[in-house]
């Protein structure tokens, strides 16, 4: 499997096609194919000359990710697709299907994650472990063909999945570039978003990087001391320093990019924790001055945080019309698949779980 070239690996798969004595014209086929289309393996490689297709597919990976299982959400168009690394461990993608067309993807960055923030349940495997680049791309690959034979394509790609995109700073940024080549998936870099539970440093950087991939800032506080309670890691990133990046990461995209500045900020809706209309008035004044969209996301509630419930209607509309008042681009996110992510989600967070323990049992026996 090592040995194996993935079609990422622009120089390396040349090598071997000069190797092969394959037209150039050929392989670049097989991407676009594959990357850009989403058709299947075979019809991807079919465009290859017959005798040295087996060849080529014995020493190209086309997949770093066996697809385990699909879950279709019984209520409206989302999709959870589970993937099996090559370690064994189970992740997660998941395909919304939204109604005006733009079809967006979830993907995963890490197999669990260190920040272990008290509402998510990917914190509560007990586990972090970085995707790789090929991992993290595949996932895509096998959403686009999972959708090709639907007339539908990934309109939006969100690092919204399991793990912390930050923690796998290298992977991400590889990924990125692999996205957005043309001669690769030649996908819009203001069509991703990268979301972070906050990490001020990684964020100026990526924005340096990628000035045109989108920023989210899961930051579902403004309040120092709940911010701490809901996410640990708050504790060595204060707000006045994430502020501070979001003031750099708008006057890095206001230079290096057309669409103009903006930073999400994710707010999560928790009853009786953030939810308050004093707390909308004080996100208000923290967001002045700042080029920002608030989303107000629900809450999925889940197995490990039996103490959370998510804000009524009524109490996420009021809190939308403080910030909406206070000239805020503000709006209220609905939930999708909540089927899927309760039943096929705690399949993933259950499994990995138990591996982890194993894992850890092993190695102190
Ligand atoms: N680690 C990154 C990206 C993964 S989480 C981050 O923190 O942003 C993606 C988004 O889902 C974050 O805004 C996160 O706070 C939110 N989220 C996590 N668990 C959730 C839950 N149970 N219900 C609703 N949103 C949740």
């Amino acid at each position: 499997m090592n040995d194996q070239l993935t079609l990422f690996d622009l120089a390396a798969v040349d090598a071997l096609r000069r190797e092969l004595r394959l037209d150039p014209q050929a392989v670049r086929q097989v991407r676009t194919a594959l990357l850009k289309r989403g058709l299947s393996d075979e019809a991807a490689l079919a465009t290859l000359p017959s005798p040295m297709r087996d060849e080529f597919a014995g020493r190209v990976t086309l997949h770093a990710l066996a697809l385990d299982r699909r879950c279709d959400s019984q209520l409206d168009g989302a999709t959870k697709i589970l993937f099996r690394t090559a370690a064994g461990m189970l992740i997660e993608s998941v395909v919304l299907r939204i109604a005006t067309g733009r079809t967006t993807l979830c993907v995963s960055s890490q197999v669990g994650c260190a920040a272990a923030c008290d509402f998510c349940a990917t914190g509560k495997m007990g586990i972090a472990q970085n995707l790789s680049t090929a991992e993290i791309l595949d996932q895509l690959v096998q959403a686009k063909q999972l959708l090709e034979p639907e007339g539908r394509s990934i309109r939006n790609l969100v690092f919204m999945g399991m793990g912390e995109p930050f923690h796998n700073e290298e992977n991400l940024y590889a990924a990125l570039a692999a996205l957005t080549a043309p001669e690769l998936f030649h996908h819009p870099p203001s069509r991703v978003l990268g979301s972070t539970v906050g990490l001020p440093e990684a964020m100026l950087r990526c924005a340096r990087r990628f000035p045109a991939v989108n920023l989210a800032l899961s930051l579902h506080s403004v309040r120092q001391e709940t911010r701490e309670r809901l996410i640990p890691l708050a504790k060595r990133r204060p707000l006045a320093e994430l502020r501070r990046a979001v003031v750099e990461v708008n006057r890095i995209q206001a230079a290096g990019r057309a669409s103009g500045p903006t930073v999400m900020l994710e707010y999560l809706m928790l009853a009786g924790v953030n939810d308050s209309l004093a707390e909308a008035g004080e996100l208000a004044a923290w967001c002045a001055g700042l080029n920002v969209h608030v989303n107000l996301i629900p809450f999925n509630p889940i197995e490990g945080a039996p103490h959370l419930t998510g804000s009524s209607q009524a109490v996420r509309e009021g809190f939308a019309g403080v910030l909406k008042r206070a000239g805020l681009a503000t709006t209220i996110r609905y939930s999708l698949g909540a089927d899927v992510a309760a039943a096929c989600g705690q399949l993933v967070q259950r499994e990995n779980r138990a591996r982890a323990i194993a894992a850890n049992a092993a190695v102190r026996a």
